[in-house]
């Protein structure tokens, strides 16, 4: 991996793969000096997202290897740039799904740095502005960000439980808030894996009547005490039938194929399903399950800066957090294994305190 000539750049350890066939191993990266706006993060947590396991497995065929996963990372700050204002030394400091963006554009402007129009920088898988190389992610040692896209933890969070919420925190809270959810409303979860369990706790937090849709029988007695109201085996039509027509809002946080036309005939007239799931192929969708109700089907991608700040400080104020399954950095392609059978309650993190020799 080469340098440009305005960055010097320092190697540190992570965990990646070299091929889509290829399982994770280490791997030496390169991590630029900090700039004037920069502060380096020494890495202690690392959620493990399906979007890693996506891209690493090049599923939504972007990949460029080799491929450094980890977009839900909390670390200390260890440097800090001569123009940084937010952090010092020693602070906690959270990074998510992005580290840069146009800051120019329309969006940018709105605080909708997930839609810059130009394109944000992804934490990993995206082309690194400073050095001549795409960037890596949390499953690493350290990482260096401009503070802009740094965001503040809330000291009463468990930090290993908190890493989460930079990614499936987020990317839940956005779209509940986006859609009105709250009192009054009555909100569909589908798919209770990272994403759909904090989408459980943040939707009741909000004040909504909450109904968990799971193919997982499993997993019932867990999403009561998430927090939802009631709790449906999406595979059973005899307890689908029981919604029909009946829910303000479906928020669809499944990996895989499924069929969405049956989570689409859940809603009310005006009624809206945004899916957060991102899986492999498209989903078909029937004219009529979307016509006789004036129902919307939408979608939506992490949140803003500001919005992912807002939510730490909501999830802070409301004591709420990932449920998590520490591991070390050698668990990580097992612990993709289970996440593929939907084996985890409900998001590995990876202890990063592993990575180092
Ligand atoms: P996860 O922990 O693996 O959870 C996915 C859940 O989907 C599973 O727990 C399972 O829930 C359900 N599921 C899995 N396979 C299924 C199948 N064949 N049929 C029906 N349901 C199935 O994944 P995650 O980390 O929460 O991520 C979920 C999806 O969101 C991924 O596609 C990820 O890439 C995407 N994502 C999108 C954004 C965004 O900005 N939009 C951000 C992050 C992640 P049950 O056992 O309850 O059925
Ligand atoms: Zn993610
Ligand atoms: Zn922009």
């Amino acid at each position: 991996m080469s340098t440009s000539s305005s960055s010097i750049a320092k190697q540190v350890h992570a965990f990646g793969n070299t091929a889509a066939t290829q399982p994770l191993q280490q791997l030496n990266i390169n991590r630029r000096n900090p700039t004037p706006h920069d502060v380096e993060i020494e890495i202690l947590f690392c959620g493990v997202c399906h979007s890693d396991l996506h891209t690493a497995k090049n599923e939504w065929h972007n990949t460029v290897y080799p491929c450094v996963p980890g977009h839900e990372i909390v670390g200390r700050i260890v440097t800090v740039g001569n123009h940084v204002k937010k952090f010092r030394v020693g602070d906690l400091a959270a990074v998510g799904c992005m580290v840069d963006s146009c800051r120019e554009c329309d969006y940018c402007k709105e605080g909708l740095e997930q839609y810059c129009e130009p394109g944000m920088t992804g934490t990993y898988n995206a082309p690194d502005k400073h050095l001549n190389t795409h960037t890596f992610g949390g499953y690493s040692e350290s990482i260096v960000v401009d503070e802009s896209f740094v965001l503040r933890v809330p000291e009463n969070l468990d930090p290993a439980a908190t890493a989460p919420l930079l990614c499936a925190g987020i990317t839940t809270y956005s779209p509940l808030k986006h859609w009105n959810v709250g009192k009054g409303k009555k909100v569909g979860i589908v798919g209770i894996g990272g994403l759909g369990h904090m989408a459980v706790k943040l939707a009741k937090a909000m004040g909504a009547e909450v109904i968990v849709f799971t193919t997982s029988p499993s997993k019932f007695e867990d999403a009561r005490r998430l927090g939802a109201d009631d709790v449906v085996l999406s595979k059973d039509e005899k307890q689908m039938r029981r919604y029909a027509r009946k829910l303000h809002f479906v928020l669809d946080a499944v990996s895989a194929q499924h069929d969405i036309n049956a989570y689409l005939n859940l809603l009310r007239v005006d009624g809206s399903l945004a899916l957060v799931g991102a899986p492999e192929l498209p989903l078909p969708v029937a004219a009529f399950s979307l016509i006789p109700k004036r129902r919307s089907f939408a979608g939506s991608m992490i949140g803003g800066i500001a919005e992912t700040q807002e939510m730490l400080d909501f999830c802070g104020r409301h004591n709420i957090v990932s449920d998590i399954e520490l591991i070390n950095i050698g668990q990580i392609n097992e612990a993709y294994d289970r996440l593929l059978k939907g084996d985890v309650k409900y998001r590995f993190v990876i202890d990063m305190a592993s990575i180092k020799k």
